[in-house]
């Protein structure tokens, strides 16, 4: 389980997924908690205003009856019927019934002055037939809530507020009183005129032309118990507003019922849903891109400028916190160094191999070339000269002859090691350069110190007591060597050198072997 979360791509997937949940909880909890419920309050705003509306176009509808209802009460003809001197009135304005569809009424009341009824016509909601009748009559008992109503205003004082109103009962409509008065307004009025218009289909279809509005009016009863309005969602689609407001007679009340459509909302909730998802998904890349940068691409930045300083400085050592790191940016740094240092073993071991010779241990040639150019570079820098011998084994041809090539080989190590041992300083080197042939470099010193030196190690040679028979110098294992001697300003170059350590020894060959020859001079 450890190893599955040490790993980068499972930790970025749970980076992710964590941060997916996140961003997916907070969309749901802004949305619900915040969004939604502002823009449902936004829309009850709306409703209420529409319903406001409403109220004012059920207001303009009073005053239009109102200015018709005045138009009738103050006419000479009305007054001359109140009077009983127009007895054509009823034939020539109402008796036909045409008045009702005309004025879009539903009930005209003709009253004597204590509110008794002087002539009551109206189209009774029940059958929707037009009836007259010359007081409360039983025809006429249809109307009698209105008139109940309208006689306890006129009994109570009508003034501007109560003169008009709305009426729930025997239909939902709208009522308007005026007095009935002289066309110039003199004298006493002798009764009252009363029209009522009904809140019907074909009034609701005007104010729906009219005010843009889709209305709908019911009569309740004003004792159940209710909010005085109520805002209720038919799906996504329609919005129900509905307000009770008073209506005479007592007991009752109208619902008015306004229905909107919701595509205003709909269409906020679409841009906020676009907003926070742009705001959300932002966000979320904002995080994505940050996490990137702080798991995988700044780590891996540091790797790469870390591989830079390899092959500029040779380090070998990747930072502390990229070897730390379980994942495999860790493993790819941790894998890096134990190649680097693999790779630096390998290249110091070749290097090794390329200058030492196999089976002596010794220096080779390649090695002994680039010392003895180094020792007399310093030779010319110091101005100390710089003794090169040339070792060769004595009849080693007839060795190997006598006692095999693996006997030679083994020889040809002990006096290896014995000449290394001989000369150990660090600024000296003895290299194998041919098959028994050696060279040694003694820097810092004379020709008489090396030629001393060379001696010393023929008989420390010689003293190793390698028996060999087949040899005509000795019984045992001998060398000859040649010594020649480089100093700054010599007018010698290292072929001269060569040249001269060569002839040194084969004057010491030519002279029986087993000796030291100098140069000549
Ligand atoms: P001289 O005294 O004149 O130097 O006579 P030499 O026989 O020593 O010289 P020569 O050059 O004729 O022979 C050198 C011999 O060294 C020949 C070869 O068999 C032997 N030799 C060269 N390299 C090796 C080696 O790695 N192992 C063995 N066992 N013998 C070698
Ligand atoms: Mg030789
Ligand atoms: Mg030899």
């Amino acid at each position: 389980m450890a190893l599955i979360f040490d790993s980068l791509r499972y930790r970025f997937f749970l980076a992710m997924s964590v941060l997916l949940l996140v961003a997916v909880t907070s969309l749901v909890l802004i949305a619900h908690h915040l969004a939604i419920p502002a823009l449902l309050a936004e829309e009850e705003v709306y409703a209420t205003a529409e319903l406001d509306r409403a109220m004012r176009a059920i207001g303009n509808e009073l005053g239009h009856l109102s200015l018709l209802n005045k138009d009738w009460a103050i006419w000479d003809d009305s007054y001359a019927f109140l009077t009983g001197e127009a007895g054509d009135y009823l034939e020539s304005n109402v008796a036909d019934g045409l008045v009702f569809e005309d004025a879009d009424l539903s009930l005209l009341v003709f009253l004597e002055t204590d509110g008794s009824p002087h002539w009551i016509a109206g189209i009774d909601p029940a059958n929707q037939r037009y009836t007259s009748c010359p007081g409360p009559t039983e025809a006429c008992t249809w109307t009698a809530p209105v008139l109940e109503s309208l006689q306890g205003r006129i009994a109570n004082g009508l003034s501007d507020e109560t003169r008009l109103w709305l009426h729930a009962h025997p239909q939902p409509g709208l009522v308007s009183v005026w007095p009935i008065v002289r066309s110039n307004g003199a004298g006493p009025a002798v009764g009252w005129l009363l029209m009522m218009r009904p809140m019907d289909t074909a009034w609701l279809g005007r104010v729906r032309e009219g005010f843009g509005l889709a209305l709908a009016v019911e009569a309740i009863a004003s004792d159940a118990p209710a909010p005085r309005q109520e805002i209720a969602r038919e799906g996504s689609q329609t919005l129900i507003a509905l307000r009770r407001v008073p209506a005479a007679p007592p007991g009752h009340a109208l619902e008015l019922r306004v229905e909107l459509p919701r595509h205003a909302f709909r269409a906020r909730l679409d841009d906020l849903r676009l907003t926070l998802y742009w705001v959300v998904g932002l966000v979320v890349l904002v995080v994505v891109l940050v996490l990137l940068e702080r798991m995988i691409l700044s780590p891996l930045r540091q790797l790469a400028t870390f591989t830079q300083h390899v092959q500029q400085r040779g380090d070998i050592d990747p930072p502390r916190s990229l070897l730390q790191r379980r994942d495999e940016i860790g493993v790819l740094a941790r894998k890096f160094q134990q190649l680097l240092e693999r790779q630096r073993c390998q290249t110091s071991s070749l290097i090794e191999l390329s200058q030492h010779d196999a089976l002596t241990g010794l220096g080779n040639r390649r090695l002994f070339d680039h010392r003895l150019e180094e020792a007399i570079d310093i030779a010319n820098l110091s101005g100390r000269s710089v003794v090169r011998l040339m070792v060769d084994i004595d009849h080693f041809k007839a060795y190997n002859d006598r006692y095999g090539h693996p006997a030679g080989d083994k020889c040809l190590k002990t006096v290896a090691a014995a000449m290394g041992q001989h000369f150990s300083l660090p600024q000296q080197l003895v290299a194998r350069t041919g098959g028994e042939e050696f060279m040694i470099i003694l820097p810092d010193t004379s020709l008489e110190a090396g030629s001393r030196q060379a001696e010393t190690l023929r008989r420390a040679i010689e003293a190793l007591a390698l028996p060999h028979a087949a040899s005509t110098a000795s019984s045992v294992i001998t060398i000859s060597i040649g010594v020649a001697r480089y100093f700054p300003g010599q007018a010698r170059d290292i072929e001269g050198l060569t040249r001269a350590v060569d002839d040194a020894l084969y004057a010491a060959k030519q002279g029986g072997r087993n000796r030291v020859r100098r140069e000549a001079g």
